[in-house]
């Protein structure tokens, strides 16, 4: 039996990066950029309008007022899109739309609301003045042609999909993401579209697991039920190294007679670093490797499979992608209640928390009744951490806690 320090250290080191792939725009986001990208282009690429008004000189409005108004005359039309064919003199104004290029001689746009039509339709009344060079967004004062605007190992947000977007980067290297089999063992489990029969259980665990899978940042590959029985073990673990980055199963990985994933693992050639862990939930969680490639043996117990897969194949998941931020956020929390537990091993306790205006975490333990209550823990949105020896926490006690905000 080893300590959660431990065994997280143990899978972080036996977790390899993995290889790179390219992808297009409409399949980057969550993924990790392995290059550094450039841009293409100096942005803006040339002086434009904000605003929709008049492109003229500063110096011809400086007196403009509503009593006084300036008049000018207009000499273009500059919509969007389009490039301006005139120079733009003293006495002169281009009507201009925002994010039209800026005509040569041209200084300062003036907003259409500060502006009243001529009778004259070719001149315009200007009735207020603006410091000369404003509403205008200069050539490269955004980006520089060639300058690096993503670093290799940025996490891609829908941000930076606009950015790809804008360098015309459409072709984009990142990590693959790691395929990570799931597969539910026990004789009693069935599919969730059945109505289990007496002595049986629906599959709660696959199916969470996937969520989890595909929320840690990796694909997730639904290898099915597998009774408590070797050789059908052996060759679905089996098909999951062929096939998977990672193979997670889920039961099968107690001290009782049909625990028998640790075994198919071994059969397979998998090297098992640790089986058991001073945890509470989830002591039996088995982790080996093969190569590259990674078994996790979640307890059956939903609870347990849960936050096992959160605090320890998650971080796996994201080292494999070069994530910097392997692990969830922990903060400190006050207690709102006294906790007590058998001493023994680290708790991971699943809690309802809340921060209050000044930023203090207050949690409270959903109450679940042990670890198969995944109804309880559905309402936990954090774990706060008890030590193994602590038998009794009281009220007001502060502590470590997990946010499970990746889900
Ligand atoms: P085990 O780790 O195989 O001893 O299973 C521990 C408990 O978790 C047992 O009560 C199982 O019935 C339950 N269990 C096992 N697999 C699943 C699953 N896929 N979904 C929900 N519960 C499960
Ligand atoms: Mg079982």
């Amino acid at each position: 039996m080893i300590e959660m320090d431990d065994a997280i250290r143990i899978v972080l080191e036996n977790t390899q990066i993995i290889d790179k792939t390219r992808v297009g725009l409409d399949d980057v986001l969550g993924r990790v950029l392995s290059e550094d990208v450039h841009s293409d282009i100096d942005m803006p690429p040339f002086d434009k309008a904000l605003m929709d008004g008049y492109a003229l000189q500063g110096a011809d409005i400086a007196s403009a007022s509503q009593n006084t108004p300036v008049i000018l005359d207009v000499i273009e039309e500059i919509p969007a899109g389009t490039v301006p064919q005139k120079r733009v003199e003293r006495g002169q104004a281009s009507q201009i739309m925002t994010g039209a290029p800026m005509p040569d001689g041209a200084d300062t746009v003036i907003m259409v609301e500060d502006t009243l039509p001529h009778t004259d339709t070719q001149k315009v009344q200007v009735l207020d003045t603006t410091e000369t060079g404003r509403n205008i967004a200069r050539l490269g004062e955004d980006v520089r042609v060639n300058q690096v605007v993503l670093q290799a190992n940025t996490v891609i947000r829908p941000l930076e999909v606009g950015i790809l977007a804008a360098v015309g980067h459409i072709h984009v290297e990142v990590y693959r993401q790691p395929v990570v089999g799931i597969v539910a063992t026990g004789s009693e489990v069935v599919e969730p579209h059945n109505k289990p029969k007496p002595g049986q259980i629906r599959n709660s665990n696959g199916y969470s697991m996937m969520a989890q899978v595909l929320r840690s940042g990796a694909q997730a590959h639904y290898l099915g039920i597998v009774e408590d029985d070797i050789q059908a073990l052996i060759q679905t673990i089996g098909e999951g190294l062929e096939t998977c980055d990672i193979v997670a199963l889920s039961g099968g990985v107690s001290a009782g007679e049909y625990d028998l994933v640790q075994d198919g693992m071994r059969d397979l050639g998998v090297e098992v670093l640790f089986d058991r862990i001073r945890m509470k939930p989830g002591k039996p969680l088995t982790f080996g490797v093969k190569g590259a490639r990674q078994v996790f043996g979640l307890p059956g117990n939903p609870v347990s499979s849960v936050v096992g897969l959160e605090l320890l194949m998650r971080p796996a998941i994201r080292k494999m992608q070069c994530m910097t931020d392997l692990h969830l956020p922990i903060v400190r929390t006050v207690l709102s209640a006294d906790f007590r537990q058998t001493p023994g091993r680290k708790q991971f306790v699943p809690a309802h928390s809340i921060q209050d205006k000044n930023g203090t975490w207050e949690s409270t333990w959903v109450g679940h009744h042990g670890s198969a209550d995944l109804f309880s823990m559905a309402r936990a949105n954090s774990l706060f951490v008890v030590n193994a020896e602590d038998a009794h926490v009281p009220a007001g006690t502060e502590l470590d806690l997990i946010l499970l905000n990746s889900w």
